[in-house]
């Protein structure tokens, strides 16, 4: 059954590896057997490439800035045509927390540009080599605001919701040629996303109080989906966003 989950010899690209989910994902996946390609910004990934190095894997970083969509562009194409990556994991993302009368156009901007493009034109990329092989996994991280409203993140849930519709619409197009488009909605997980919630008591208690499992998840809660839609385990998942939230949305 292991074998089901053996990512042994497979190369997998992760965003926004340094620190949070991210960084608990590479790791999830180099502990499963991957060799890692780390894309994020300058010098952000570096003890994360260290920890992957201790584990005898194969890392490489790459430097990309997800905002800058001619750079993505650019550097995912690079990425894709010098080596076979099996797994993308489109982590990198941003929130905006404020009123939404209060936000302005390049606040809003600026979160869908690294949530929701950045991921699409990095998908394109690897996905065309992905599909001349006829092979590969792409693994978008949503978030519970692809279902809810969520408070005072208007363009937070706004990308993320965009992140469910472009993993459906991937998925549609590349199942039949052999490319799972999937992706991870974690709940309230304990990273410097999460920050400003934690640090307010009435926040932090009326989340905790909702979560059936009765704590908030650490990052190392989204590894095992992360292994599971990166492995031919999910050779047969197409388009689906599976909520790692300790019970949230059966709520
Ligand atoms: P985090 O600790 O704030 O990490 C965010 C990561 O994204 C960092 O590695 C950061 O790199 C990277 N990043 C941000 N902007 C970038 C850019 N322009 N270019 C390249 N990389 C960039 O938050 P997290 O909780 O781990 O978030 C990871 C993902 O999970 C996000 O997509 C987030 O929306 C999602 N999520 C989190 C939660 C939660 O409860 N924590 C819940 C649902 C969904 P730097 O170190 O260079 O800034």
């Amino acid at each position: 059954m292991s074998a089901l989950f053996d990512l042994t010899g497979r190369c997998a690209a992760v965003t926004g590896a340094g620190r949070g989910l991210g960084r608990a994902v590479a790791l999830g996946l180099a502990g499963a057997g991957a060799d890692l390609v780390l894309l994020g910004r300058p010098g952000s990934q570096t003890s994360t490439e260290k920890e992957i190095r201790d584990l005898g894997r194969d890392v490489e970083v790459v430097e990309v800035d997800m905002a800058d969509h001619e750079a993505v562009q650019r550097v995912g194409a690079e990425v894709a045509a010098r080596r076979e990556v099996e797994v993308l994991v489109n982590n990198a993302g941003i929130i905006d927390r404020e009123d939404s009368v209060d936000v302005e156009a390049e606040a809003w901007q600026r979160v869908i540009d690294v949530n929701l493009t950045g991921l699409f034109l990095l998908s394109q990329r690897f996905g065309a080599a992905m599909l001349e092989r006829g092979h590969g996994k792409v693994v978008n991280i949503a978030s519970l605001l692809t279902f809810q409203g969520g408070i005072r993140v208007a363009s937070y849930a706004a990308s993320k919701h965009g992140v469910a519709g472009v993993t459906k619409a991937l998925a549609n197009e590349w199942a039949s040629r052999g490319v799972q488009v999937n992706a991870i909605a974690p709940g309230y997980m304990v990273t410097d996303n999460t920050t400003a919630l934690r640090e307010d008591p009435e926040r932090s208690q009326a989340i905790l109080e909702r979560i059936p499992a009765g704590r908030w998840g650490s990052a190392e809660d989204i590894a095992g989906a992360a292994v599971f839609l990166s492995s031919r385990a999910s050779d047969y998942v197409n388009g689906h966003v599976l909520v790692v939230d300790g019970g949230w949305m059966a709520r």
